[in-house]
């Protein structure tokens, strides 16, 4: 099977990666040269070019850019293909590219694998970055279920656990487990940082250990990755920040009216369910 993937950066590269050493013949796009040259140097991919003609031949492409190139990239390649080549994306948002790209292409099944790192483009990419990592086809009524079993066999190949839902749902929840506490973690270091004097950031800057670390590694993370959440999945986000709001409201007035026992069930709780997001 020749595997084809366009965007040869942290998520790209990786697959190409896995793909490569399971003995896939991958064949990669990029928007520069240099990235192609240096996918081909670490063996990412068998062949490489800047011109999407090269995806001919191939029977599954991954389209791994950012999310605002995704469609375009659909556009741009489909004059190549046969009708038999099957499509996918990684975009970690899933409602506004799954619908146009099945009218686009037939043969078209989204994706989201659930891994990444801080770091961005083809030098960051990794061996086994989705081992053991969440996967989610999102599927829609018309999706053929052959090119569902074929991306879900490559994903699961490299060691992925699989699930399906609908893009809608999807979105939904990873702007609960994904795209909030971005938000909120970015929130809480501009918070840090207008807090009052200098002398008071200064300190707060100096006593920071390892809850500050936890509680705000991904609101100091990939920029444009956190722009993009808040752009392409802005109405499920919105349904978040506000239903978060709310809560936090509850908490400020436990707290503002003493009520210690209604502030210990909130906490015996949340220590109670947070295994299970992290299972
Ligand atoms: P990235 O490291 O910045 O890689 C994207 C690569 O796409 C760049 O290296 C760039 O290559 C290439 N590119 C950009 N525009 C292109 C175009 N028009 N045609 C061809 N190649 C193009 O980003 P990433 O983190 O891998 O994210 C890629 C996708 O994965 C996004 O859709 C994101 O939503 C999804 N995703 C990301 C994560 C994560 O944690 N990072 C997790 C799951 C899913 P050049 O160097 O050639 O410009």
């Amino acid at each position: 099977m020749k595997i084809g993937i366009v965007g040869l950066g942290l998520i790209g590269g990786s697959l190409g990666l896995d793909l490569t050493r399971l003995g896939y013949h991958v064949i990669g796009v990029s928007r520069q040269l240099s990235t192609c040259n240096i996918a081909l140097e670490r063996n990412i991919v068998t062949q490489a070019e800047v011109d999407f003609a090269i995806l001919e031949q191939t029977d599954l492409i991954f389209i791994c850019t950012p999310i605002e190139s995704i469609l375009p990239s659909i556009e741009n390649i489909i004059k190549y293909l046969s009708p038999q080549t099957i499509i996918t994306d990684v975009g970690s948002v899933k409602g506004s590219i799954v619908h146009q790209g099945t009218q686009l292409w037939q043969n078209f099944v989204g994706s989201h694998p659930m891994a990444g790192t801080a770091n961005q483009g083809v030098e960051s990419a990794e061996f086994d970055l989705f081992k053991n990592a969440p996967c989610v086809l999102t599927p829609i009524r018309n999706t053929s279920l052959t090119a569902m079993e074929t991306v879900a066999k490559i994903w699961t190949s490299i060691g992925c656990k699989m699930y399906n839902s609908t893009p809608e749902i999807h979105d939904r929840a990873v702007a609960w487990i994904s795209h909030l506490p971005v938000m909120i973690s970015a929130n809480l270091i501009y918070s840090c940082i207008n807090n009052g004097s200098q002398e008071l950031v200064k300190l707060s800057q100096n006593l920071a250990s390892s809850g500050f670390r936890d509680t705000s590694r991904v609101g100091g993370g990939n920029v444009e990755l956190g722009l993009m959440m808040a752009q392409y999945n802005r109405y499920e986000l919105l349904n978040c920040l506000k239903e978060y709001q709310q809560n936090l409201s509850k908490i400020i007035e436990n707290i503002e009216q003493e009520k210690w026992t209604v502030l210990e069930d909130i906490l015996t709780k949340t220590k109670e369910e947070r295994p299970n997001f992290l299972k």
